[in-house]
C-alpha cells in the first residue's frame, strides 16, 4: 500500500519534529545576526567596502531566513494537520499523497502533480 500506516505517521511527526526545532533555531540565529549587524554599523566602524560586504551579507541571510521560515510555516501546517487526522491528503485535490513523496519531503501539502501545476515551472532556487 502507498498510504502512510501509524508507524509510518510516527516516523513523519519526529521528522518534522527534528526539522521545527532545527529551523527555529536557524531563524533565531538569523535574528540574533541581524541585531548584530545593526550594532556593528550603529557604532560607525566599518568603511564603505565592508558596507557594500555587509549589505551583500545581509541580503543572501534575509533570504536564507525568508526560506527558513516559509519552510518553518509549512512544517507547523503539516504537524497541524498530522493533529487533526487530514495529514497526507492532498491540499489541492484530496488525493492521498503518496508515502514515498512525504518520506522525502515531510511538509508537502500538495501531490507532486498539485505543486507543478501550482508552481508553473520547476524552479531553480540556489
Ligand atoms: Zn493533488
Amino acid at each position: 500500500m502507498d498510504v502512510p500506516t501509524q508507524a509510518h505517521l510516527k516516523t513523519l511527526r519526529d521528522l518534522l519534529g527534528y526539522r521545527l526545532v532545527e529551523l527555529r533555531a536557524e531563524v533565531h540565529a538569523a535574528e540574533q545576526e541581524r541585531q548584530s549587524l545593526g550594532e556593528a554599523a550603529d557604532a560607525g566602524v566599518s568603511d564603505r567596502k565592508d558596507e557594500a560586504m555587509k549589505a551583500q551579507l545581509s541580503a543572501l541571510s534575509a533570504q536564507q531566513e525568508e526560506r527558513d521560515r516559509d519552510e518553518l510555516r509549512e512544517v507547523e501546517a503539516a504537524l497541524r494537520r498530522l493533529d487533526s487526522g487530514t495529514y497526507g491528503d492532498c491540499e489541492s485535490c484530496a488525493e492521498p499523497i503518496p508515502l514515498k513523496r512525504l518520506l522525502v519531503q515531510p511538509a508537502a501539502a500538495r501531490c507532486a502533480g498539485c505543486q507543478a501545476r501550482l508552481e508553473g515551472a520547476p524552479r531553480f532556487t540556489s
